[in-house]
């Protein structure tokens, strides 16, 4: 039996023509066998391959024909990012540290959660919202990562998560790894219109999320997009325009009024609740006021609180609140008729909690 050689993925520059299959969508991959001279089926046939199946090499699509794989590996890849390291922290969060063909790290993180693995993906190197709290917002956007890149990130999230459980794994999808999803928008909506494809992973639209800081106009077209379903996660942190242009400069051009309006425009489906993320920051904005305040700016909006308390990163201005503190503003929303939760941070030890992508400890810890 003869191996076939692992195909150079990686050793390819930014200027190899060479087309990355997980960046087409079904219409693309239809266009590319037409212009090879095949029938359109063999398009579906390497889409499954690619979504359903997760094979990483061409001529792992054993259904198709060996001289149509070898054209096909002669002109394009499969996945564009590179696992370069997996770190684990003590409590099975894993973050995976990915490299682009062009040199950036990219993050990833899967969590273990009680009903699977649930992963944390990132849209952006970097991120351009500034948020004070968050390091990734340190490293201004360098670029917006490429459909491939965020379809890749769940394909070896898959191979890593599902090689283990034998479940489809991951279960759950949310976008709230480095960058602003809705600042990266037509290759975000391309990934999750793949993720949901019925012929591909078909993943349902419940469990995939997606976390913005309040782009209000994208929000708003993401709401019109025909025919898909979003969960939309909103990070709030701060119950006043003033408190929260400190935290957010997002807000400077889209202040909570505009913010809170949107929301309420946007489509919910039934039975589901939009998420409100604050994170909590000692001494800031988690006093009784601010608790008050929230379910006020909530009023008539379909929506879960989730408390995050501070997960601290080194140079960082802020504290994580006492415990009884965060379980005093936990009682003062559900007192007051409003769902909230406390997320467990997951992956500190590894710098894989929230607000903590972008910096890669040095070692691995024991
Ligand atoms: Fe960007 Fe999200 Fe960090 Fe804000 S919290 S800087 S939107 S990655």
């Amino acid at each position: 039996m003869t191996v076939a050689p692992p195909e150079p993925v990686m050793e390819r520059g930014p200027d190899n023509p060479s087309v990355d299959l997980l960046e087409l969508p079904l219409e693309g991959l239809e266009s590319l066998v037409a212009e090879l001279g095949e029938r359109p089926y063999r398009a579906l046939q390497i889409f499954r391959w690619l979504h359903l199946r997760g094979v990483r090499r061409i001529d792992e699509m054993t259904d198709i024909s060996r001289p149509l794989r070898a054209r096909l590996a002669s002109l394009a890849h499969i996945g564009g990012l590179k696992l370069s390291d997996v770190l684990e922290d003590a409590d099975g969060t894993r973050k995976m540290l990915l490299d682009s063909v062009d040199g950036h790290s990219v993050e990833a993180v899967l969590i273990p959660m009680e009903v699977g693995t649930t992963l944390c993906l990132s849209t952006q190197v970097g991120c351009n919202m500034g948020c004070e709290f968050c390091l990734t917002g340190r490293l201004r956007k360098q670029r917006n990562l490429t459909l491939g890149e965020i379809v890749d990130q769940v394909a070896h999230g898959r191979r890593i998560a599902g090689d283990e459980s034998g479940r489809p794994e991951p279960g759950n999808i949310v976008f709230m790894g480095m960058g602003e999803p809705l600042d990266n928008y037509e290759a975000v909506v391309a990934a999750l219109r793949l993720l949901q494809h019925s012929h591909g992973a078909s993943l349902s639209s419940r469990r995939i999320t997606v976390s913005t800081a309040g782009l209000v106009p994208a929000i708003d077209r993401l709401a019109a997009e025909p025919d898909l379903v979003v969960n939309l996660a909103v990070s709030l942190n701060a119950t006043t325009n003033e408190q929260r242009e400190r935290l957010m400069p997002v807000t400077r051009a889209y202040p909570l009024e505009a913010l809170l309006a949107a929301l309420r425009r946007f489509p919910v489906p039934q039975r589901r609740r939009m998420t409100i993320e604050y994170v909590l920051l000692a001494g800031v904005n988690d006093s009784p006021a601010d608790a008050r305040r929230l379910v006020r700016l909530l009023h008539g909006l379909r929506a879960k609180v989730n408390l995050l308390p501070f997960n601290p990163w080194p140079g960082s201005r802020f504290a994580r609140p006492p415990d009884a503190r965060v379980a005093e503003f936990q009682e003062s929303l559900q007192e007051r008729g409003v769902t909230a939760t406390v997320r467990q941070s997951r992956g500190r030890g590894v710098g894989a909690a929230c607000g903590q992508l972008g910096e890669i400890p040095r070692e691995k810890p024991e």
